[in-house]
C-alpha cells in the first residue's frame, strides 16, 4: 500500500485526525475545529462525556441554584399566560445539559395544573451523553418530554424557546484585518506536532464586516447563531413565539478574540489538546438582537442576569427556601443565590435577551406587567 493511500485509523485521537484533514484539505477555519472539538464523535466535550458541574470542566447557573430554573420556569408560564393560554404549548430548550433547568422548572409548573395540561417539552439535544443525562435527572419531571437534535424537527405550534449557556457554545468564525482587507483566521499543523493560527490566503469579501478596523484587530462571527435567529424568525410567523437566550458576552458588537478553553474549571490553550477542554465564546448580544430583529422579532435587551432574576423575584424565591433550611443547607442557597446575581460573579457578564413574536406583550420583566407568580 503507498504512503499517499493512507487513512486514520478509526479509533485515532481528535488531535491526529484533525492533522491528517488538513494535510488532505488545507488549514481549518476556527469553526470547523470549535464544531469538531465540541461535538466530535469520538472524542467531542460533549458528544463524548458530560463536562458540566463540580468534577467536570465547568458549571451553569442551575447547576448553582434550582432558584434559577424556578425563575425561568415561572417566566415560561407568564409567557405562555400572555400568549392567550394556548391548549398547545411546546418549551423547547436548546442545549439542555443535564436536564437541571427544565426539572427546576416543571418544579414550578406543579402549582399551574392548566399550564402542565397544555404544555409539552422539547430538548434539543446533539450529544448522546448528554441525552442520557437528561432523561436521567427528568425521568420524574411530570411533563412530556421530546427529544430533537435541531430546533427545526420541532413541530409548528405556539412555542417558548430556552437557552442557557448554548449560543456560547455554537462555533463562531474569526476574521483578522491585514491592511485594507479582512482574512480569515484558520488553523495549521505548527510542524512540531501541535497547531497553531495563520492567515486565509484569500481576502474575505463578506460586505457585512465592518469595512474599517486597526491592523491586525480580530472580528468573530456567528453563523449558527444568526441561523438560529432566522429559524426563529419563520416560526413566528405561524405561531406565537418567545425566547429568553441567557449566556456570557458583551451587550455592543466589538472587535477582538474571546474564543476560550476551560478544563477543570481553569482556562486553558486554546489549541492544545482538542476534545479535552471546553470551548466557546463571548455572544455578542448587540449581533444577536439585530438578527432576531432583521427576522421580525421584538427584542427586549439584553439586562443584566442579576438585574433580571431579581427583578423575576429571586430574593422572594430564596427567602422562601431558606425559611425551610437546614443551616447547611441555607448557607449553600444563600451562596448559590449570590453568585448568580452577584456582579464580580455572574451578574453582570451573563445576560438575558428576550424575544416575541410581534403580537405579544414583551415578556416579564421587560414589560410593564406584574410578575407575581414566585
Ligand atoms: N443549558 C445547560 C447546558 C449548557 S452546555 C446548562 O445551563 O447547564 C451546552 C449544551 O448544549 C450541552 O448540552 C451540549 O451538548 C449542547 N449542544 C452544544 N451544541 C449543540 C448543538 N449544535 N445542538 C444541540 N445541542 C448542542
Amino acid at each position: 500500500m503507498s504512503a499517499l493511500a493512507r487513512e486514520p485509523v478509526p479509533d485515532a485521537s481528535l488531535e491526529a485526525r484533525l492533522h491528517a484533514r488538513i494535510a488532505r484539505d488545507g488549514p481549518l477555519t476556527v469553526e470547523d475545529f470549535m464544531q469538531a472539538c465540541l461535538s466530535d464523535e469520538a472524542a467531542g466535550v460533549y458528544a463524548s462525556r458530560q463536562p458540566i458541574g463540580g468534577k467536570g470542566d465547568f458549571i451553569t447557573s442551575p447547576e448553582i441554584s434550582q432558584i434559577f430554573g424556578e425563575l425561568v420556569g415561572l417566566w415560561a408560564v407568564a409567557v405562555w399566560q400572555s400568549m392567550g393560554e394556548p391548549s398547545r404549548v411546546t418549551i423547547a430548550e436548546l442545549g439542555p445539559g443535564r436536564g437541571t433547568l427544565t426539572a427546576d422548572a416543571s418544579r414550578t409548573w406543579r402549582g399551574v395544573p392548566k399550564f402542565l395540561d397544555s404544555v409539552s417539552v422539547a430538548l434539543i439535544e446533539t450529544s448522546p451523553v448528554m441525552f442520557e443525562a437528561q432523561r436521567r435527572t427528568l425521568k420524574d419531571s411530570g411533563a412530556p418530554l421530546r427529544w430533537y437534535a435541531a430546533l427545526d424537527a420541532v413541530p409548528e405550534g405556539p412555542l417558548i424557546v430556552i437557552a442557557n449557556e448554548f449560543v456560547d457554545a455554537l462555533p463562531v468564525r474569526q476574521f483578522i484585518r491585514r491592511g485594507e482587507a479582512w482574512r480569515e483566521r484558520l488553523i495549521a499543523s505548527d510542524g512540531k506536532g501541535g497547531f497553531a493560527f495563520t492567515d486565509s490566503e484569500a481576502q474575505d469579501e463578506d460586505r457585512r464586516l465592518p469595512q474599517t478596523a486597526l491592523d491586525d484587530v480580530i472580528l468573530e462571527t456567528r453563523p449558527a447563531a444568526q441561523a438560529l435567529m432566522r429559524e426563529l424568525g419563520r416560526r413566528a410567523e405561524h405561531a406565537p413565539l418567545a425566547a429568553l437566550i441567557i449566556d456570557y458576552g458583551h451587550a455592543e458588537s466589538g472587535f477582538g478574540d474571546t474564543l476560550q478553553a476551560v478544563r477543570g474549571h481553569r482556562f486553558a490553550d486554546v489549541l492544545a489538546n482538542p476534545g479535552a477542554a471546553d470551548l466557546s465564546a463571548h455572544v455578542d448580544f448587540a449581533d444577536l438582537k439585530r438578527a432576531a430583529v432583521a427576522a421580525g422579532l421584538n427584542a427586549h435587551g439584553p439586562m443584566p442576569q442579576g438585574e433580571f432574576l431579581l427583578k423575576l423575584g429571586l430574593a422572594a424565591r430564596r427567602e422562601r427556601l431558606l425559611q425551610r433550611a437546614t443551616p447547611t443547607q441555607a448557607e449553600a442557597i444563600a451562596s448559590g443565590a449570590a453568585r448568580l446575581v452577584d456582579p464580580r460573579q455572574m451578574g453582570v457578564l451573563f445576560k438575558a435577551l428576550a424575544l416575541a413574536s410581534a403580537g405579544l406583550p414583551p415578556p416579564p420583566p421587560f414589560g410593564h406587567q406584574h410578575f407575581a407568580l414566585s
